[in-house]
Formats: C-alpha cells, structure tokens, sequence
C-alpha cells in the first residue's frame, strides 16, 4: 500500500492543538452541519470533506486516541498505547498484533435534518500536513468509512428509485393509467440474495494470514485485513450477481394517474425500488409526473388560465359570450366597459383538486379586445361621431403621472 501523507487533524477541525474536548466537539458539530452527506446531496468534495472532518473527530474526541495521534502525527486502532509511547521516544520495532477493530465512528443521537438552512460560514479549509514523516493510515480508514463492503452481512434496505413521467396534459387533469420502464435491483434468483453460494477461498488480500502489514514511517505495524476482517477467508462469490446478491431488471409498471394531478408531483410505489440484501426490505419508487401543456389552455396548480378574443361592442356595452373551458363550451358574461386584458374568474370550472374531494379549481378569462379593421365608410363614420362623443382623452392619466 503506498504510504499517503499524514493529516493534521487539528487543522481539519480549525482548532489549536491545544484545544478542550468541549472546543473539538464545537468545532465538529459545526463543520458535520455545513458537509453532511444529508445537507449537500451528491456533493463528492462535500462527502470527502465530512469523512476527513469525522475522522479527524473521531480521534481528537478520543482522550487516549488523541493522545497517540499525538505522540505518532498519526493514529490506527491497531495501535497500543504503550507502543505509541516508545515510537515517540524514538523507540522502533513491531507493533503488537490482534486487537479489536474499535467502530470508527457513531454520530448516535445527531440529527442534521433541520441544519441545511444553517451552514454558517466559518472552519478553516486546508488539511495541511504536519509534516512528521510518519505513513497515514487514511487507505485503511477510507475502507471502514465507505462501509467496509466484504465484512457487512447484515440486511441492508434497498434504495430508492426516482424517474420522470411525462403524462398529457388530458391524462394529468381526467386521471388515467400510464406504463413505464423502469430498472431496478432485484433479489438475485441463483443465491437468493446471499451474495454468496457456500464455501469460501483464502483471501487474496492477507493469503488467509487475517493480517496485513501496514507501514508507518520506519514502523511496521500488523493491522486486521480489511478484506476478510481478520478470518483469513473470503466467501465465493455468486456467479449470477458477482456477489452483489442482486441484479439488474428492466420491468414495465404500471400505475394510476389520479384526476387532477400536477406538474412535480411525486408519487411512491412503495417497495418498487431497489431490492434489499439479505433480506433488507426494497426501497420505494418515487415517480415525477411532468404534465403537458395545452395549446389554448395553461394550468396552474387546479386553476386554468386562458385567453378569449372579444370585440369592441361585445367589451362596451357587456355580452353573455361562448368560452372554452376543460368541460367543453361554457357561458361568460362580461361585464360593460371591460378593458383589454381584464381578468374574469369563472368559480369551480378548473382542475378536480387530487387532494380534496370535491373541490375544484376556477377558470380565469383574460379578456383580449379585438379591434375593428373597418373598410367601409358607414363604420368609418359611426366611429368618428362616436370619438366626437367621447371625446376624454384616454392618456389623460398617465400624463397626471409624468
Ligand atoms: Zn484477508
Ligand atoms: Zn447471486
């Protein structure tokens, strides 16, 4: 394994060396707020961030971690104290064997959900090295933090599954069913999810020795094989799902479409996601529906917005005119002196809420006045005994503005 830089885990966490436990645990909580994985969704320099930044809390909040970390500029769990000591003194040789490999860390009790909106500035970012020559162990640790893998025999719950779903504008409004394909993880059908068909091999890693040296400066230590965890064995992995306990599958769905769904709205299948391991429950299918557009109707959440042509005369004197609504052709009356691009709210002629039983939308009419291309001379006329009549300048308004 090639020997990485050493990192200083004070500098991580933007604390001095001398540092109070009570400071180190400031200093992390407020570094965990701004670069959990939860906070900054698919953000890779984020996660890396917040494994370093934990790493480093995981040692510095530990009295006797801290204090070997201390004496070496580095700190396995494979690491006797009494060692670390002598290493310090200047003292060289075998580092003891065994061991228990401790749990790196445990964030027990944390809760980020409500910490998105408080990433406050602050911590300092670089991870400058202390320069003491001694090999890190960060390979090691980077094994544990991404879970490790070979050693995890637990059930592991499925992931979810996310996919968009273009539904006509029709569909979205009337309910309907859609198809779609999707891929999704399924439990293997050779190893039944196991991973494994029985027996096992040496493991390549260790060559069933359980340990692999590890350099730290002139020091060797002995550390538990990340591979195997120690047993010197690995299990043979299925042929079917290369150990993965499940495999890939293209499978049409099927699903309801609810009359007056929206646009961005999510629906969940629940275990239509991914499939467990070792018996971990599926995750879920979450479906986003992307609703079409219409070329005379715009919708917006249940309400339907349009706009009607109307004339001069029709807009003056008021008239009862034919408009479109999603039910067909409806009566709207327009009120006398309406203006060009008034709005009139038709209640409950929009979109069936999906939410609430019953209840519906409005259809809003943007009335747009057409005006007359007059030809003849008798319209002609009327028009000019009718400015004669209104003479009100229609800017007078605006100019009291200016
Ligand atoms: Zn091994
Ligand atoms: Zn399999």
């Amino acid at each position: 394994m090639p020997a990485t830089q050493s990192k200083d885990y004070y500098a991580i966490l933007g604390v001095k060396k001398t540092a109070s436990a009570e400071d180190i645990r400031k200093a992390f909580r407020k570094l965990a707020r701004k670069y959990h994985p939860d906070v900054n969704p698919g953000d890779k320099k984020a996660e890396e961030r917040f494994k370093e930044i934990s790493e480093a809390n995981d040692v510095l909040s530990d009295e006797k971690k801290r204090k070997i970390y201390d004496q070496l500029g580095f700190y396995s769990d494979q690491i006797d104290p009494a060692q670390a000591e002598a290493a310090a003194r200047g003292g060289f040789g075998q580092a003891g064997r065994g061991g228990q490999q401790g749990v790196p860390f445990d964030f027990g009790g944390f809760d980020f959900s409500d910490f998105a909106n408080q990433a406050g500035a602050g911590g300092r970012h670089q991870t400058s090295s202390s320069g003491s020559g001694w090999g890190g162990f960060r390979d090691i640790f980077s094994g544990i933090f991404s879970q490790g893998g070979h050693e995890q025999h637990g059930p592991q719950a499925g992931t979810d599954l996310e996919y968009q779903v273009p539904v006509d504008f029709w569909t979205a409004i009337r309910g309907g069913t859609a198809r779609l394909q999707i891929q999704r993880q399924e439990v293997c059908p050779t190893c039944k999810g196991k991973a494994s068909t029985g027996g096992s091999h040496t493991c390549p890693e260790c060559h069933g020795s359980g340990q692999v040296t590890q350099m730290g400066g002139r020091m060797k230590f002995n550390i538990q094989c990340p591979q195997c965890g120690g047993t010197g064995k690995v299990e043979n992995a299925c042929p079917t799902c290369h150990g993965e306990g499940t495999v890939t599958r293209t499978e049409q769905v099927e699903f309801r479409i609810k009359p007056g769904t929206r646009d961005g709205q999510r629906i969940r299948l629940a275990g239509k996601g991914n499939a467990g391991v070792n018996g971990g429950p599926a995750g879920d299918l979450y479906l986003i529906i992307k609703a079409g557009t219409h070329p005379v109707f715009t919708r917006q959440g249940d309400d339907i917005h349009v706009t009607v042509p109307a004339t001069v005369a029709e807009a003056a004197l008021g008239a009862k005119i034919e408009v479109p609504t999603i039910d067909g052709r409806a009566q709207l009356k327009v009120p006398p002196g309406t203006q060009s691009g008034q709005k009139l709210r038709m209640r409950e002629r929009g979109v069936p809420s999906s939410a609430h039983e019953g209840k519906r939308g409005d259809q809003i009419v943007t009335i747009e006045i057409m005006v007359p291309r007059v030809q003849d001379e008798r319209s002609k006329e009327i028009l000019r005994e009718f400015a004669k009549l209104n003479p009100d300048d229609p800017r007078a308004t605006m100019w009291a503005k200016v």
